[in-house]
């Protein structure tokens, strides 16, 4: 028997004698061949003891066949409790399982797919429910919003839109007529994303002859959001149709490199559009002015 792995209580002896029946044990339960050397015993508590034997199968590497044996007092057979196959130290484990929610990256979400949002989700806050009640006093109590509604139900079509002055019309102005919305937590890692993919720190922001803040090419936003960002429209820059800080820059800046405009060439000088006259044969003597035109015949004389 090979050196035994004990705790600080010593091993009942019988139990510990019992390595034929535990080994019995477990190629019972194992395919044959699998079952190697005996590796150590555990005393486990007073007359229970279990022992180990190294797993041969290739696909449990640094496993062992751990087979519990008991026995009662006073009494002279010892008795299989179980057996189970363990990892050793060195035993060859899958990853830690991660859930799949904790294992989603950016991009993974394909057409068709859903993506649940946890109830307590820390980027989401409680928006506008439809269950709160204004205070009497509040402009849009109750009393008021009939009063508006009174003045303007001649002018206007109140079966699509909530009705103005109420909670859900502010709200729906305001954008938050829903569900839930934006968490302040929401905002700053959304912020500190965009920042880290189109923010100053980047290297193109880095070698940008300016920033976007002062680019024609950026779309303003609304929101506290537009005090930090805005959208690129240069579709030949590295950021189009994207946010970006607005200290973040590139060499598509509209104003870091004017092109001049094209110099107008001047009217030229000599005329090569018209036609030139050309005399066909020499002049007579006469002193009159030579013929220009064309032949004789091509005129109608013979
Ligand atoms: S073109 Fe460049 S500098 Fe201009 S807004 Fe887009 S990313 Fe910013």
């Amino acid at each position: 028997m090979s050196a035994a792995t004990t705790r600080s209580r010593t091993p009942d002896r019988l139990c510990a004698e019992a390595v034929d029946l535990a080994r019995g044990a477990a190629e019972e339960l194992a395919a044959p061949g699998v079952v190697g050397e005996h590796v150590g015993m555990v005393a486990e508590g007073d007359r229970v003891v279990t022992h180990f034997f190294e797993c041969k199968d290739p696909g449990y590497r640094g496993w062992r066949w751990a087979v519990t044996v008991a026995r009662a007092s006073r009494a002279k057979y010892v008795t299989l409790d179980e057996t189970v196959l363990l990892p050793g130290s060195d035993a060859l484990l899958a990853p830690e399982w991660v859930p799949w929610s904790e294992r989603l990256r950016p991009g993974d979400l394909g057409p068709g797919d859903l993506l649940p949002t946890d109830a307590d989700d820390l980027r989401l806050e409680p928006g506008f429910t439809g269950e709160d009640a204004p205070p009497p006093n509040s402009a849009v109590s109750a009393e008021m919003a009939e009063l508006v509604e009174a003045e303007d139900a001649d002018v206007t079509d109140r079966t699509a839109v909530p009705v103005r002055g109420s909670i859900a019309a502010v709200a729906e102005e305001l954008g938050m007529r829903r569900a839930r919305v934006l968490s302040r937590y929401g905002l700053h890692s959304a912020a500190d994303r965009w920042d880290e993919a189109y923010g100053a720190k980047t290297p193109m922001a880095q070698a940008a002859p300016a920033s976007c803040v002062s680019c024609g090419f950026l779309v303003a936003i609304g929101g506290s959001l537009g005090q930090a960002f805005g959208v690129c429209a240069n579709e030949f820059g590295p950021a189009d149709g994207h946010l970006v800080s607005l200290s973040y820059g590139c060499g598509g800046h509209s104003e870091a490199a004017v092109m001049p405009k094209p110099l107008r060439p001047a009217p030229p000088v000599l005329d090569s559009m018209a036609a030139d006259e050309f005399p066909l044969r020499p002049a007579p003597d006469t002193g009159s002015v030579p013929s220009t035109d064309l032949p004789a015949a091509d005129l109608g004389h013979s």
